[in-house]
């Protein structure tokens, strides 16, 4: 790490109080990732960056690097995106903050990946449009996590019997290690496996294929939209043994009975 002032764009993905007047935040910044920074008199009315260091904002920043230091010094910091309407909406406030615990739980510091930070950026402005439905944009949002982090979920060949089109019954087997879906006739031998529904099945081939135009006209029943979201989290916590609790991604059940956001 260098040392000295830098300019960086950076997501705001956490925030705590610190003192009277401070804050200390984290910030997924563009060339050095995750990097904690204190904001002197962030919470001071007459301050210059009140309401800029706030998430999940989008900002421009010019930390004061020193090695030596685990949480560095923030300078100037301006806003590039505020994203209001997501603000505004509790709902899209909680889809929001799990993308940014997901960033914030899945990377350790100074570990830049700029395409996982353009990818939240996208998903935040779905979110904030409203194009699409939110619980989807997480979805896509956590699969393009899990390439970008190196292990990858893939629901077309079967490992069992080697089928490239694993065939897809009412209840196939999901193979948490591997990412694979086996034949609804094929059982896995060992290893840690949970049941999914053919529904769930071909929504995740969709995902997988990127059509998340066909995605987000299709409407998944409730308990195929439950399966997605658990065989998601499930995936991350089994390849990423730091990840225990997602605070921001268990709010999100309560939301599963809400309408969702008007298009
Ligand atoms: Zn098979």
């Amino acid at each position: 790490m260098s040392s000295g002032p830098e300019k960086d764009a950076a997501l705001v993905i956490r925030t705590i109080r610190h003192g009277e007047s401070s804050r200390i935040a984290t910030l997924f910044t563009r060339n050095h990732g995750k990097v904690a920074v204190i904001a002197k008199g962030a919470r001071r009315a007459k301050s210059g960056s009140t309401g800029v260091i706030e998430i999940p904002n989008l900002v421009e920043a010019v930390i004061y690097f020193k090695a030596s230091r685990s949480v560095q010094t923030l300078g100037q910091a301006s806003i590039i995106r505020s994203f209001p309407a997501i603000k505004r909406d509790l709902v899209l406030t909680g889809y929001a903050s799990a993308v940014l615990e997901l960033m914030n739980l899945s990377f350790t510091d100074a570990e830049p990946n700029p395409e996982i930070l353009d990818t939240a950026i996208e998903t935040l402005d779905s979110l904030e449009t409203c194009s699409g439905s939110p619980r989807v944009n997480l979805w896509m949002f956590q699969l393009a996590l899990f390439r970008a982090i190196g292990f990858n979920l893939d629901p077309y060949g079967c490992p069992v019997c080697g089928r490239e089109k694993a065939m897809v019954g009412t209840r196939n087997m999901f193979w948490l290690d591997s990412g694979a879906i086996c034949c609804s006739n094929c059982r896995p031998s060992n290893g840690a496996c949970i049941p999914v529904s053919g529904e769930s099945v071909s929504l995740l081939r969709n995902f997988v294929n990127g059509s998340d135009r066909i995605l987000q006209r299709m409407k998944p029943s409730q308990s195929a939209r439950r399966e997605i979201t658990d065989l998601l989290e499930r995936f991350l916590k089994t390849h990423h043994s730091g990840i225990r609790k997602m605070p921001a991604m268990k709010m999100l059940e309560s939301f599963e009975n809400l309408p969702e956001t008007p298009k």
